[in-house]
């Protein structure tokens, strides 16, 4: 029988490529051939990082089960800079993405062998319904934990006043429950779009429409979630409308199923450093658990003043780290919003580098699965957390907005591994609360978030071997969907 072909788009950023492209080398490993969409400008980036350009190397052992479809952005194939049109680049994206959908499911049927199903992650609502009127079923893969997946779909589904006034309380902050789950949410533990008042609220309109289009067009109701039954039993019943499965972690395969121990990177960094392995050596180096591993993901750009707390916090607590301060990205012309380009984002750069290293960019899941590392001060993005739970490294939960702040108290208080910082009034994170918290983690006393991390590795692990939960529900996803094409 033919091997059942995918189609599996994403939207150009960091955080949303690294899970998809995971997922293209699963199926790729159980069988069935990908082609990986993504817009010219991201494909350039992915191309550069494995050092041939334009085809990147085949995604070894998967080679030519994977192939990619870049297509072309009007104006932006040098990718979006800070500070321009984002309206226009999105509805470019959408005009060039659809068209690629559409020339790619032609030319699938031409050669004879059509695609079965087209995946697709957060931001692009349009992608499903391009999909499902060219007749191919489309399912979201959904790139946060399950229970941010709930939390949206009770906002568009009757529980948006309840949510908005718990958002409101700002002064006297009060909890909410919400049905099938059994946390209490205040206002900085729900998806911060939801939030009138915050700055991005208008990305809002985009999971509306997105959540829309799963209950008009979603095939048999099906959301692939990228975590883990183990992890989030509860949540992933919570909607019994919908089947949210289970697929995750998804990571590299030397860090997860163990596979491929050659499969370490996620093979797509948009962001290089010039560092070599250098910071690998250094953190081999050096005793276990004893070095902080700090990193904001790809995206969160934190003031200059709470950079400056975070440098004293370091300095004060003492002991060596590891920092990831991503350069300045690329910003249209005249960026009012830009205006500290000439600035070093931290001041007392050369006492830091006495005590730890900084870099611009480092291979996550190799630092994280290093074992001098005894904490990840991170900013809660959905695949860092996954990435330290799967290491089994405790966190100190730095959140900013999105999905971060569920994602702290998922890390506080559902999974045990981790402590969440506590802004002052200024939403400032002073330099004595991050001492304090890593004194907490990095200290004697973290035994069970030890333990924990431990125990959430193993089960991480576990679900992603032959017969474990998420294989299990990967593997008949695909026997569906090959079943009905
Ligand atoms: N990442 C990395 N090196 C770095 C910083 C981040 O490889 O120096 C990867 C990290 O492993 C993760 C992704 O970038 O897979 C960031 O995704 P996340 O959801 O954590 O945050 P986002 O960037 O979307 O805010």
């Amino acid at each position: 029988m033919d091997r059942p072909r995918f189609m599996v788009m994403t939207y150009p950023a960091q955080g949303h490529i690294n899970p998809a492209l995971q997922f293209a080398k699963r199926l790729a490993s159980i069988g069935a051939d990908v082609t990986f969409v993504v817009p010219l400008s991201a494909y350039r980036r992915m191309a550069k990082g494995s050092g041939s350009e334009p085809e990147p190397e085949p995604l070894t052992p998967y080679g030519s089960a994977i192939t990619f479809a870049p297509y072309s952005v009007d104006g932006y194939d040098d990718g979006f800079k800070r500070g321009g049109d984002m309206k226009h680049y999105s509805s470019e994206v959408k005009r060039c993405g659809s068209q690629s959908i559409t020339d790619l499911v032609a030319s699938g049927k031409n050669d004879g062998r059509p695609y079965c199903c087209f995946v697709y992650t957060l931001l692009l609502p349009w992608a499903g319904n391009s999909a499902a009127e060219l007749g191919l079923p489309s399912v979201m893969l959904w790139i946060q934990p399950a229970t941010v997946f709930d939390v949206y779909y009770l906002y568009f589904n009757g529980y948006a006043d309840i949510i908005k006034e718990t958002m409101s309380k700002r002064q006297s902050p009060t909890k909410t429950t919400l049905p099938g789950l059994s946390l209490e949410f205040g206002r900085r533990d729900l998806p911060s779009f939801m939030d009138a008042e915050d700055a991005y609220s208008f990305i809002l309109p985009l999971f509306e429409e997105q959540f829309d289009m799963i209950s008009k067009q979603n095939h048999q109701k099906s959301i692939l979630v990228n975590t883990f039954d183990e992890l989030e039993v509860e949540a992933l019943r919570a909607v019994s409308d919908l089947n949210l499965i289970g697929i995750g972690p998804l990571i590299p395969s030397a860090f997860s199923d163990e596979n491929d121990p050659s499969d370490k990177s996620f093979g797509c960094d948009i962001f290089h450093g010039s560092e070599g392995n250098k910071y690998i050596d250094w953190l081999n180096s050096m005793p276990k658990t004893t070095v902080v591993y700090v990193s904001f993901g790809s995206i969160l750009d934190w003031s200059k003043q709470q950079m400056e707390e975070i440098a004293k916090g370091l300095l004060s607590y003492g002991r060596p780290f590891l920092w990831v301060i991503r350069e300045k990205r690329d910003k249209v012309e005249n960026d009012k919003d830009c205006d500290d380009d000439n600035d070093e984002l931290v001041s007392c750069r050369e006492e830091l580098e006495k005590l730890g290293m900084i870099v611009p960019w480092c291979s996550q899941m190799e630092v994280l699965s290093n074992k001098s590392i005894g904490c990840f001060v991170t900013h809660c993005g959905w695949n860092s957390t996954l990435e330290s739970l799967a290491s089994g490294v405790p966190m100190v939960a730095f959140p900013k907005w999105s999905d971060q702040g569920t994602n702290a108290k998922l890390i506080e208080e559902e999974w045990k591994i981790g402590v969440r910082v506590k802004p002052n009034e200024d939403e400032l994170v002073e330099s004595e609360e991050i001492r304090r918290c890593l004194e907490l983690v990095m200290g004697k006393e973290n035994e069970e978030l030890r333990r924990n991390g431990k125990k959430w590795k193993d089960l991480a692990k576990g679900a992603v071997k032959e017969g474990g939960s998420s294989d299990k529900n990967l593997k008949s996803f695909v026997a569906q969907m090959n079943h009905i094409s």
